[in-house]
């Protein structure tokens, strides 16, 4: 028989942010496999858990997932835990738990605290989905790539920013997809300098040039403001057939993506003015 790998979510910052559950977990298992042993131990010595430590990180997540994989069909039981929040959530793990699913390996999760989710969550944005996309580039060229893609999305769109970066983010978020546009940045969440801001981009960079930025953030993008085309169908149409080269096939197109109708209510439109 395997054992089984439990991937457990750990505090974001305040320690008592752990389950029952976690603290079990990590208490009866052979070995945890920590992303810095070093780092998790400070939390596991406040939890009594004197459990085995391995490493296991980005370096040498490649190498150590068979030989954890290993350890699991010999019937060992691990825990997988990252520096903080839900492990594989822009953490390592990922490869190791595709190793198990090929090897036949149960998988199981700890659930508990993550950034994106408490941010989320506090933001006042729209939480009835949202896309994250993990950190941002770190450079201004692959920033407003990403902007660019997202600028009209109609959800809400998540990220990591380091602190140092945030100013020339903002600036480039504001330079894409406006500086009136809504935003909302958590900082040190579950800390004693907890704080959620929430405002425009323009005022974000106003408020945080001021204080200087410090700490872990979470950056959350409200949805592209959904702007109403002006008048009615027919208008449009009739607009577009006088003041441009257009054929009547790509005015319908253009017209039932603008009012976001079907193609062929807008198509039957067009047939009177035809
Ligand atoms: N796996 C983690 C999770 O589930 O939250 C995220 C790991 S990622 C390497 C670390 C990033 O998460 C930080 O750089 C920061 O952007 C965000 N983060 C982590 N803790 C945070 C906190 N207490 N407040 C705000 N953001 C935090």
């Amino acid at each position: 028989m395997s054992g089984t790998l439990y991937v457990v979510a750990t505090p974001i910052g305040n320690l008592e942010d752990m389950t029952y559950r976690a603290v079990r977990i990590l208490q009866e298992v052979d070995l945890i496999a920590a992303e810095d042993t070093r780092h998790s131990r400070k939390l596991l010595n406040h939890y009594a858990i004197d459990s085995a430590l391995i490493s296991y990180h980005e370096h040498n997540e490649e190498f150590r997932s068979p030989q954890l994989i290993a350890k699991l069909q010999a019937g060992q039981s691990i825990a997988l835990i990252s520096d903080a929040g839900t492990p594989c959530i822009a953490d390592p793990g990922y490869r190791l738990i595709s190793y198990c699913r090929q090897e036949g390996v149960l998988v199981v999760a700890v659930p508990g605290p993550s950034a994106i989710v408490a941010a989320l969550s506090i933001s006042g944005l729209p939480t009835d989905a949202f896309h994250f996309v993990g950190f941002l580039p770190a450079k201004t060229h692959g920033r407003c790539q990403l902007f660019e893609l997202v600028k009209n999305e109609q959800q809400t769109v998540v990220c990591y920013e380091a602190p140092h970066r945030l100013i020339s983010s903002l600036n480039d978020i504001g330079e894409i997809c406006g500086m009136d546009r809504p935003i909302a940045i958590a900082r040190e969440l579950t800390k004693r300098h907890e704080e959620l801001f929430s405002g425009t981009v323009a005022e974000a960079l106003e408020y945080f040039g001021q204080s200087g930025v410090k700490g872990e953030l979470v950056m959350l993008l409200s949805p592209a403001p959904v702007r109403q085309p002006e008048g009615t169908v027919k208008d449009t149409l009739s607009r577009l057939r006088e003041e441009t080269d257009l054929s009547w096939k790509e005015i319908v197109k253009q017209v039932a993506k603008e009012f976001g109708v079907p193609g062929s209510d807008v198509y039957k439109e067009s047939l009177d003015l035809r």
